[in-house]
């Protein structure tokens, strides 16, 4: 059984698996550690990651990102129109009811919703996974920002499950840094002396998270949360492609902004300077044939980036200065404060962090890109019966207040009360609260988040609802009504679900009367025996109750996993049926030098002319319409048929190799 964790990063995510020596980082097809998060569909296969990254500009409107912003929202919702369409490549469209791309795919128009989007993406990194495991994975912690709701996160849940994944926990990005942090630390203060308190700064390409978190010996409790969920390396990016696109307008007269491939072959570049500037002065920017065959060029320095982005610089401080209120600490109370993500290199951004702290030194002990992905796979590792992991209980917050609502025409006892907020902002996750209500009849519940305001975009404060079909099992109480009490629970994946439904029923049982034991020193023993308590017992009766959420209904979940399973196959197919046909190409080229080396004293003249033949007929076959589209079954026959004739001539010179060897071998024992 192997522990995955992964940090699904909007520009590129990270695998952790947990090894019974500890953490690794793994590394994809091409090496990386971080894999770009894409996903491409071409006319032959869709190529997910790196793969993705390579035909992107060839492939462009075929290429989507930004998975982690889409999945869980609605097409409608203007923060998708409006901002994320601003970075991806496809139009965004309404697909079975949540947002989706129109793409082309074998040569057809295909859709997709980002649910299943992310489902490919996350099948691409259980395959890298597996093939560095060397067996299959399936039990994954998946880290997500703190503001992600009930919809986005149930909608990962839904992806993993797509992608044949086993979701044991969605954590958040920042807790599972604090996880990690804490997890390797030795001396945390004892649990009744005052916590250790370190703050969280996690800024990304997309996204701004704080957390400011106390941590005992064997335990961590986030305090408080802030975040700014526009605020990233792409903001910069953006903020940048704008000043370019006006320069280039009067340079060059060019409108850089109307042709979505400019904005992102300039966006590329503008990255790449931007990236010198964290560590330089100033730079270079070269952005060949950007368009109209225009090679455009400038430059750029410290200063003038600054400039450019002082708007969002100003930002910085905000959500740190949010959490501390939160957790009603100053910054002089805190220990220590960490930062990851790969825009916290940027050094004014660096410098606001510090502005806040004054003289404390921030610190980067934590691995920058990898922190998140190695807490998450601690958290998989806890969980995992397989993995000796050091007790280290982790406590988070919700972000956000949840309100359970009824019909109050539902409610016999004319009280007007509608809505109780059961789990208000800042409370603990995991969590379980028992709901108590008066009731003749069926009757419904629904939960929402109660500030609709706070979440992001527009979307939906629904979460879910429960229907308590019939409540005859319930016993009638003195005041003619039934008390149902209804169990509702924020679960580690930070989702609010009912879990039951039941009634209490009161029982006073006689006690069976019991020998009394013989008075020794009473007068005759003949005092009457006093009557026996009744015991109370309470039976719960379960009630049938039918809960609904934003979870995809299990048949589409069936058929967008079989949808996945087969396109899955079918790119397999692809890739395999192309390394055959290298294999077959290798073959005839390689053998054909080795026929005139290694080989030529071991080969009759007939039988290289015949070989040689062969292997004209197949590298000729190879050039034409057919062989350059075949199935794998013909690369593999033809393979076979030169081996047929190749092996034989391999074969002796390898045991004349061999022999030498053999006899050295001989002389050596002797
Ligand atoms: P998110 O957390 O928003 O989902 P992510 O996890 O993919 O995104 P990170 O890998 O933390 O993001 O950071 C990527 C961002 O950091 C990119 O915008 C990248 O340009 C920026 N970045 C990386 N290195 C540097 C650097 N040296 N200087 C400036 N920016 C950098
Ligand atoms: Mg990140």
């Amino acid at each position: 059984m192997t522990c995955v964790g992964i940090d699904l990063g909007n520009l590129a995510s990270k695998i952790g698996v947990a090894r019974h020596r500890g953490i690794d980082i793994l590394t994809n097809e091409v090496s990386n550690r971080a894999t770009p998060s894409l996903v491409g569909f071409g006319l032959k296969q869709r190529s997910i990651g790196e793969a993705a990254k390579t035909q992107e500009v060839s492939n462009f409107k075929n290429t989507i990102g930004s998975l982690k912003r889409l999945i869980g929202r609605s097409a409608s919702d203007p923060e998708i129109t409006e901002v994320e369409q601003r970075f991806v490549n496809a139009k965004l469209v309404d697909v079975d009811g949540t947002v989706g791309v129109n793409v082309r795919y074998l040569g057809e128009p295909a859709s997709f919703t980002a649910t299943q989007l992310v489902g490919m993406y996350l099948a691409k990194l259980r395959d890298i996974a597996s093939v560095e495991v060397k067996q299959s994975v399936s039990d994954v912690v998946i880290a997500v920002p703190g503001w992600y709701t009930d919809v986005q996160r149930r909608a990962l849940i839904d992806a993993a499950r797509i992608a044949n994944l086993n979701p044991l926990r969605i954590i958040n990005d920042t807790t599972a840094v604090a996880l990690g942090w804490g997890i390797t630390k030795t001396d945390l203060p004892e649990p009744d002396q005052p916590p250790r308190h370190v703050v969280f700064i996690d800024i990304g390409h997309s996204n701004y998270s704080v957390a400011v978190v106390a941590f005992s010996k064997g335990q961590l409790s986030v305090k408080s949360t802030a975040y700014d969920r526009h605020f990233g390396g792409r903001d910069i990016d953006y903020a940048l492609v704008q000043h370019f696109a006006k320069e280039f307008k009067t340079k060059y007269k060019i409108e850089v902004n109307s042709n979505a491939k400019a904005i992102f072959r300039l966006s590329a570049q503008i990255e790449r300077i931007k990236k010198i500037l964290s560590a330089n002065n100033d730079a270079i920017l070269n952005v060949e044939s950007i368009m109209n065959d225009i090679d455009a060029s400038s430059k750029l320095n410290r200063e003038q980036l600054e400039g450019l982005i002082a708007g969002l610089l100003e930002r910085v401080t905000g959500p740190i200065e949010r959490a501390l209120a939160d957790a009603n600490l100053t910054p002089d109370q805190i220990d220590t404060v960490e930062i990851v993500g790969g825009s916290t290199r940027i050094p004014a951004i660096r410098q606001r962090i510090q502005s806040v702290f004054s003289d404390r030194v921030i610190s980067t002990t934590l691995n920058q890109d990898e922190a998140i992905a190695r807490g998450a796979t601690f958290a998989c590792a806890m969980l995992s019966p397989v993995f000796r992991v050091r007790e280290f209980a982790f406590h988070d917050i919700s972000p956000y207040s949840v309100v359970i609502s009824w019909d109050p025409s539902q409610d016999p006892t004319g009280d007007s009360e509608r809505a109780l907020e059961v789990f208000p902002r800042g409370n603990a996750i995991p969590s379980t609260k028992i709901l108590s209500f008066a009731r003749t009849g069926a009757f419904d519940l629904e939960a929402v988040y109660s500030d609709p305001k706070s979440l992001p975009g527009a979307i939906n404060p629904f979460i879910a609802k429960v229907h308590v079909k019939n409540i005859d099992a319930a016993p009638i109480g003195a005041d003619g009504y039934a008390t149902v009490k209804v169990r509702t629970r924020l679960n580690p994946h930070g989702l609010l679900s009912f879990e039951g439904v039941y009634a209490e029923e009161v029982i006073e049982e006689e006690q069976p009367q019991q020998e009394q034991p013989m008075e020794v020193d009473g007068q005759n023993g003949e005092a009457p025996a006093p009557a026996p308590p009744k015991k109370r017992k309470v039976i719960k009766k379960d009630l049938p109750f039918i809960a609904g959420t934003t979870s995809l209904d299990s048949s589409i979940l069936e058929k967008y996993t079989e949808q996945e399973g087969k396109m899955h196959a079918a790119d397999k197919l692809v890739m395999e049926t192309e390394d055959r046909k290298n294999a077959l190409e290798e073959y005839v080229y390689d053998t054909r030098s080795k026929l005139e080396d290694r080989y030529a004293p071991f080969v009759q003249p007939q039988e290289k002319e015949k070989i040689l033949a062969a292997l004209q007929d197949a590298e000729d076959w190879l050039y034409t319409e057919e062989g350059e589209e075949a199935v794998k079954s013909a690369y593999v026959a033809k393979l076979d048929g030169l081996r047929a004739l190749g092996d034989p001539i391999m074969n002796r010179w390898k045991s004349s190799e061999e022999r030498p060897k053999a006899a050295a071998q001989l002389r050596e024992t002797i």
